[in-house]
């Protein structure tokens, strides 16, 4: 639905080529330009369609600041305020905020989801898109577009054709602050490793009992560190080795 929307508003703007397949992702071309060199890589940009779950992100009614000053944000309106419902934007809570001082700030109004994640991400290249379409003076290559779904469930590019899709490089336009590239990420992939103990009884357990916590903070310690910091904790279950064979605690 907002794939097609998108592709409408695309095509208006004469971006020819707007594909949506089967999976609801988008995928469109801005030819290169009569001037650009045949060899030219194809640059790629990227932002996803779907908004977080978990808030309301309907009837959204974006709060307009302009020429912020680094105060604190009332988001909701004098009634809530005057219940004590207030949302409030602080910079004590996100100091980055200081650092668009001058700026209009967009927010959401305390009530919804704002949805920026990633709706500006796709206002950003369409406008990226207009600008080039506008200024014929701008040499440059190919550029592929796409818009996809089910980012924030984590399957984004579960269908994500890269043949298809076909640049040389491609960029995602989603999150963090102006001015920052990121060109790694975490690896998500996810195991569960179970670590048996061995249970004896205390009179005889002595250099034979083994403690599956002990073992699990010996794996741990042989996970290369540069590798193993992942923003979520390691999660081992523990079975046995002391108590009765049932799963003792979670790291
Ligand atoms: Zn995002």
């Amino acid at each position: 639905m907002l794939a097609q929307l998108l592709k409408d508003e695309l095509s208006a703007l004469g971006i020819q080529t707007v594909d949506i397949d089967e999976n609801g992702y988008l995928m469109a071309t801005l030819p290169a330009h009569p001037d650009a060199p045949p060899e030219t890589p194809v640059i790629g940009f990227l932002a996803h369609l779907d908004t977080a779950t978990e808030m309301m992100a309907e009837n959204v009614s974006p709060k307009v600041t302009e020429n912020y000053q680094g105060d604190d944000i009332v988001l909701t309106d004098a009634h809530a305020e005057a219940e004590g419902k207030a949302v409030v934007l602080s910079p004590r809570d996100f100091p980055a905020l200081l650092q668009y001082k001058g700026h209009t700030l967009i927010t959401t109004d305390g009530t919804t989801l704002l949805g920026a994640d990633d709706k500006a991400g796709i206002a950003e290249i369409i406008t990226a898109i207009e600008y080039l379409l506008h200024h014929p003076d701008i040499v440059h290559g190919t550029i592929r577009f796409a818009f996809t779904p089910d980012e924030e469930i984590g399957r984004g590019p579960h269908h994500f054709d890269v043949n298809r899709f076909a640049a040389t490089y491609a960029y995602t336009v989603d999150g963090g602050p102006i001015g920052e590239l990121q060109y790694e990420s975490f690896n998500a992939a996810q195991a569960t490793i179970t670590i048996y103990g061995k249970n004896i009884h205390p009179g005889t357990a002595k250099g034979k009992m083994v403690h599956a916590t002990k073992l699990a903070l010996a794996f741990q310690a042989t996970l290369p560190e540069r590798e193993s910091r992942s923003p979520k904790p390691t999660q081992i279950s523990l079975c046995a080795g002391f108590g009765f064979g049932t799963v003792m605690s979670l790291i």
